[in-house]
């Protein structure tokens, strides 16, 4: 199984090299010291991670072949703009048509008119103009990350989250960097990952020699694109995590607005946290990040702050998942959002940014709506992530409770994902432009 398309470079100056896919031509940052024109590589992220002999990259464009043109017209089909008449006072209408042609920047005020809508038609509107830029501007690659959940202790105490410091009833687990490495590199050379998110709490029991260890045993053994996920580990370790072969940090800020931020996380600042996401950047490092939908007190002004927050971070996916009550945390009694305030979040996302984002349809909008992945890659998102967690570990792993797919085994939650993209005519690639690359 393999999770990204080969492509052929075409061209190389210094550290930047231009791969071709079927007659598309995208830029990716190159780090292997003898590559050259003509050669066959794997990318992710904009990375190119792996050269791929000669023989099996044919194998595998002529399996691809027929089907990523079919995919791409599927794909077209269904992301059509269905024009409406412009009746006076439709304002709806006559914001999307401008969106659609991206004609000039929607103003913040039209934004959040489209935060605001209510109706079901509307929403779906606003959907379908938010899938057709996705098209229109990246086509039809859908990333899939895989992320392994190695511990779940926990220093913090977010008032969100179910595996913070203060939910004494959870059951603690951690895995040995020995199993985090096993784990990972089974994940790339048995189901095909290319691109892998190294998730925990923030859990002092790891150095950082530790974590870098992690990384750098993996990228010894496999290629894959790897991310970190460990909090916040000071700018130093930041730097030893890059050196050690991580090139993504998967690190949200939840919400934008300071105060809320602030009740939230006691004892700490959104601005070391922006700083963190900013100076991992300027390292080199593609950022995940984003916020939680529905967190009590949140207003769509505040959403629309966050969706903004992470354009301005240069994200290279957006990561905006509904807030789940977890019921031992002090958060116990509020309630979650509707998936449509999610789906507006991502398809206001995907305006906001259109030609560069990738937007994930987390794990935690997957829990609170059965057909998140579809309603979700329809609305503007294009990547999705699967937990490849060992089974009896991914339950303790409680940021939020009743998470999904906890019962599907690693086999059918890839075979459902394909199915889904292949549906909605999504090739399972990642073509993507990094931002040291233009
Ligand atoms: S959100 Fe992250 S930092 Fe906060 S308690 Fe949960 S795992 Fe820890």
């Amino acid at each position: 199984m393999c999770y990204s398309i080969p492509g052929r470079v075409v061209s190389i100056d210094g550290c930047i090299s231009i791969i071709d896919y079927f007659g598309e031509q995208r830029r990716a940052v190159n780090e292997i010291s003898n590559l050259k024109v003509g050669d066959y590589i794997y990318a992710q992220g904009g990375y190119v991670i792996d050269a791929v002999p000669d023989a099996e990259a044919q194998e595998v464009l002529a399996l691809w072949k027929e089907l990523f043109f079919e995919l791409q017209e599927r794909d077209q089909h269904l992301s059509g703009f269905k024009r409406m008449d412009k009746r006076a006072g439709d304002r709806l209408s006559l914001i999307l048509e401008r969106i659609v042609a991206d004609e000039e920047e929607v103003a913040e005020e039209e934004l959040l008119y489209l935060l605001n809508l209510e109706g079901k038609e509307d929403i779906a509107r606003l959907m379908q103009a938010a899938n057709y830029l996705r098209h229109k501007h990246l086509g039809n690659s859908c990333c899939i990350h895989g992320i392994i959940e190695f511990s779940n202790y926990c220093r913090q105490s977010c008032g969100y989250c179910g595996i913070s410091a203060r939910n004494k009833g959870l059951k603690p687990y951690r895995m040995t960097p020995e199993e985090v490495v096993k784990a990972a590199c089974e994940a790339i050379d048995k189901y095909g990952f290319k691109a892998l998110v190294l998730q925990s709490g923030e859990d002092s029991a790891y150095s950082i020699d530790n974590l870098c260890q992690i990384v750098s045993g993996i990228r010894e053994r496999e290629p894959a694109l790897i991310f970190v996920s460990c909090g916040e580990v000071g700018l130093p370790g930041l730097q030893r995590l890059y050196e050690a072969g991580a090139r993504g940090l998967l690190m949200r800020f939840e919400t934008s607005n300071s105060r809320l931020y602030e009740q939230l996380h006691p004892g700490r600042r959104l601005d070391s946290r922006l700083e963190h996401l900013r100076a991992a950047f300027d390292m080199g490092y593609l950022l995940i990040t984003g916020g939680l939908i529905g967190l009590p007190g949140q207003t769509r002004e505040d959403i629309l702050g966050d969706i903004s927050l992470t354009k301005s971070l240069q994200a290279e996916m957006y990561s905006f998942g509904p807030f789940i009550p977890h019921p031992g945390t002090p958060l116990a009694n509020s309630h979650s959002p509707a998936a449509a305030e999610v789906l507006k979040a991502l398809a206001v996302a995907r305006i906001v940014d259109a030609r560069n984002a990738k937007i994930v349809v987390t794990t935690s909008f997957e829990t609170l709506e059965k057909d998140a992945r579809r309603q979700g890659l329809s609305a503007g998102a294009n990547s999705v992530m699967i937990s490849l967690t060992p089974d009896a570990l991914r339950r303790e792993y409680t940021l939020y409770p009743d998470r999904a797919h906890l019962n599907e085994s690693l086999e059918n939650q890839i075979s459902d994902l394909l199915e889904i993209l292949s549906d909605l005519g999504r090739a399972p690639t990642d073509i993507g432009v990094s931002h040291t690359a233009s």
